[in-house]
């Protein structure tokens, strides 16, 4: 400790230098060795219980969630997190069900869609009704600003006001070199970017002054085929019930089939396939297609307050104790569904009682440290990341301490169950230092960090780390390893598929008396020493350069100075 500490102050004075610092000490073995399997067994069994009723927020099982969490930092000795003094962030939350009717008009002919088998369409505003007819119908291309590539689908077209009409997944631009595959420097290749998602169409969208955005589903490039549309959008969906009720959101927010759209184009003297073609080119303009759509989406809002839950450690240095590293996992799940005959509660227990279970060993390792990191440590349970990372965006969008002084996110949804590893996966895909020293800390431990295996997925843009990501806050997000040490090769895949097929988000997620939880507690020991690492470290983590979030942390660190 004291050799390292001298390290810093030499190194801290020449910072914006070049000079390359020792790598950061790492935690002490006692500290490490506080995170233990029948501990992580032990939260898990209680936060996956019958009793705790698949923890849906707004329900008994969050109230019983909260509790147990909030109590179980206390007893680690760690402080509210919130500076109000207590272990509670509340997030507002509203649950929307929409009724929503769409109909088009080409040439004085108007053809109503039928509601959810042709068309959804929802609206993030928590008001009871958006309305328009006969906007103006553009086909946006992918609908797709990046200045990093050079990229704008929309050019100087004004689409105010308008329905535009896109094409899900990033552009898929052919290798030059071999047309067979994606141009490697363009959109990461075959791996989805954050321009790929759907909700990445609607925020530019929203930005733009549109007034409905239509993504055209492809079952390939959307990774999912239109029955998980119909099923995820035609129920009620959930946002955050922010001041401004969310009228920053575009209005409309549709899907429509491949079939409708390729009539409606086919309808208004184009073709699906030649546009397509189109929009894979630098030089792709807005097409107006001359057509018009109606829309009437009216829905009933239901407003009630959820929690993350929040614990931390103060730094050791007083110039940085107000700096953060944080960590967080979801403890909320998808509750109890009456409907269902037998077993009615989703328990969750990888899904995420075992992140919630990991980030409490790695607040217990924290606290048996010889003297506290320099910089400040927060520990966040989150709400309502099944309803889409809100209680995550909430935090993201209302910070108890400033993004700019939050050096990085660790984040944790679910924890491997079946055994030492001598792999795990980087589902954060190399996008910042903090990969490259997840990738250190495994080597450490003679363990290998491999690449994401499905980057094509975008699981990257589908946990709660992300929304810290997206206002550019560095963030870490592994997944489990499959080469389980002292099993045949393939047993981790297969028990990878057979949870994916069997359990993931079932009621049959529960725990397993079958689990050997000591690879989840190696797993928690790499990324204990990442966080030492950081909340120690000379510098802060940083975007790799052409990653989408880069910009936007460069310019937040500018502002504020460092
Ligand atoms: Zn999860």
């Amino acid at each position: 400790m004291k050799r390292f500490s001298s390290v810093c102050l030499c190194v801290s004075a020449a910072v914006g230098s070049l000079i390359a610092a020792d790598p950061p000490a790492l935690p002490s073995k006692t500290a490490s060795d506080a995170i233990s399997a029948p501990d992580l067994l032990k939260h898990i069994t209680v936060l996956a219980s019958d009793q705790f009723e698949g923890r849906a927020p707004g329900s008994k099982g969050e109230e019983l969630s909260v509790k147990y969490i909030s109590e179980q930092f206390k007893a680690l000795g760690l402080k509210p997190g919130n500076p109000n003094g207590s272990y509670i962030q509340e997030v507002p939350l509203a649950g929307i069900t929409s009724a929503p009717a769409l109909s088009f008009s080409v040439g004085g002919k108007t053809t109503a869609l039928k509601f959810p088998d042709d068309f959804v369409a929802t609206s993030a505003r928590l008001q009871p009704e958006q309305k328009a007819e006969n906007t103006d119908i553009v086909f946006v291309g992918y609908g797709v600003v990046a200045p990093e590539y050079g990229w704008d689908d929309y050019k100087d077209v004004d689409v105010r006001g308008k329905t535009i009409l896109m094409l899900i997944n990033d552009p898929a631009i052919p290798d030059p070199t071999d047309p067979r595959q994606l141009d490697p420097k363009m959109f990461k290749g075959r791996a989805m970017t954050y321009y790929g998602r759907w909700s990445y169409k609607y925020e530019i969208a929203a930005q733009k002054g549109a007034f409905a955005a239509v993504i055209i589903h492809e079952t390939e490039p959307a990774a999912y085929p239109y029955s998980v549309v119909m099923t995820s959008w035609a129920k009620e969906n959930f946002e955050i019930d922010a001041p401004n009720k969310n009228m920053d959101a575009v209005p409309v927010r549709s899907w429509i089939t491949l079939d409708v759209a390729k009539k409606l184009l086919a309808d208004s003297g184009q073709d699906f396939d030649k546009l397509k073609k189109a929009a894979i080119t630098k030089e792709f303009r807005p097409v107006s297609l001359g057509a018009k759509a109606t829309f009437d989406v009216k829905q009933t809002v239901r407003s009630f307050k959820s929690r993350n839950v929040v614990g931390k450690i103060d730094g050791s240095d007083p110039k940085l104790k107000d700096e953060w590293v944080m960590y967080t996992a979801h403890w909320d799940h998808l509750g109890r569904h009456e409907e269902l005959k037998g077993d009615q509660i989703f328990n969750g227990a990888l899904d995420n009682a075992s992140g919630v279970a990991t980030i409490l060993e790695i607040a217990k390792a924290c606290t048996k440290l010889p003297s506290p990191t320099r910089r400040s440590i927060l520990f966040m349970a989150t709400t309502a990341e099944e309803a889409g990372l809100l209680g995550a965006k909430y935090y993201a969008n209302n910070p108890l301490y400033p993004l700019e002084k939050t050096l990085a996110d660790i984040n944790i949804d679910g924890a491997n169950a079946w055994g030492k590893t001598a792999d795990l996966e980087d589902v954060s895909d190399g996008n910042s230092t903090l990969d490259e020293m997840l990738a250190q800390a495994a080597a450490r431990h003679a363990r290998l960090l491999k690449p994401n295996s499905q980057p094509e997925k975008g699981s990257f843009y589908r946990a709660d780390h992300f929304e810290f990501s997206k206002l550019g806050v560095p963030s870490l997000y592994p997944g489990s390893g499959k080469e389980v040490i002292g099993k045949p090769p393939g047993f981790g895949m297969e028990k990878r598929n057979e949870y994916i097929a069997k359990h993931y988000h079932q009621p049959s997620d529960e725990v397993n008396p079958a689990w050997d939880l000591s690879g989840a507690v190696d797993d928690a020991v790499l990324l204990f020493e990442v966080g030492y690492q950081v909340a120690n470290g000379d510098k802060f983590p940083e975007w790799t350069a052409g990653t989408e979030f880069k910009a936007k942390r460069d310019e937040m660190l500018r502002k504020s100075g460092k």
